[in-house]
């Protein structure tokens, strides 16, 4: 899951992407609206995080363009307490929620959450043979047992799934799990891969190697 954060006050910026990629999502921040508004032609997110004042391009405009696009892309808006006019313009204009700041992280993680489900017009929990992945605690079961993941794990199974049975390349991989920081290396996916294959083999659950290639999610021959 990849985000994107548009946001002009350094400060909620870093609390917000630390927070978020904490919980596993790759972060772009943005700290004004041309900026967000380039990012958002040339890259493929997940949820846009729009705050309203933002310096050389305003939230709203960069939200307009992004419809105009006919981006069905998920928007939360962050806005100013005293914004009541710009947030019904929001919506009017396709927000899909907003929050007004100060706001509290954990409801707008759980609004995150729910917004990356709809946008992806996903069912709640995803099945892969043993394996029970619920999208909406984003929590992953084996056999009915918890597993115990890191973020960049949980990051790297939810873009499997997505995919299953498909090939993702390295490159895919890089691209969900790191923000504009690159600090994701090919090396790096070998090692979250390596550790995710042996957490999901006990249970059947496998990760195949496609040499040069990526890799696949199998899914399970009974399904
Ligand atoms: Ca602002």
């Amino acid at each position: 899951m990849r985000i994107l954060l548009a946001e002009d006050d350094a400060i909620i910026a870093d609390g917000l992407s630390r927070s978020l990629r904490q919980g596993g999502y790759a972060v772009d921040w943005a700290a004004n609206g041309l900026d967000a508004e380039a990012a958002l032609l040339t890259v493929d997110y997940d949820l846009l995080i729009l705050d309203l004042g933002l310096p050389k391009l305003g939230g709203l405009e960069v939200l307009k363009r992004l419809r105009a696009r006919n981006s069905p892309l998920a928007v939360l808006i962050l806005t100013a307490l005293d914004g009541t006019g710009d947030r019904v313009k929001g919506l009017d204009l396709g927000a899909d929620d907003y929050m007004v700041k100060p706001f509290d992280l954990a409801e707008l993680e759980a609004r995150v959450r729910a917004l990356t489900r709809r946008s992806a017009g996903k069912t709640p929990t995803i099945q892969c043979g043993a394996l029970v992945y619920d999208q909406v605690g984003r929590m992953a079961q084996l056999d009915g047992q918890t597993l115990d993941l890191s973020a960049r794990e949980l990051g790297l199974l939810e873009v499997l799934l997505s995919r299953m049975g498909r090939l993702v390349s390295k490159d895919q991989l890089v691209d969900h799990l790191c923000g504009w920081g690159g600090e994701v290396s090919h090396n790096a996916i070998e090692v979250y891969v390596h550790r995710l294959r042996k957490k999901l083999e006990v249970g059947g659950v496998k990760i195949a190697t496609m040499r040069g290639l990526g890799y696949c999610l199998e899914r399970n021959q009974a399904d």
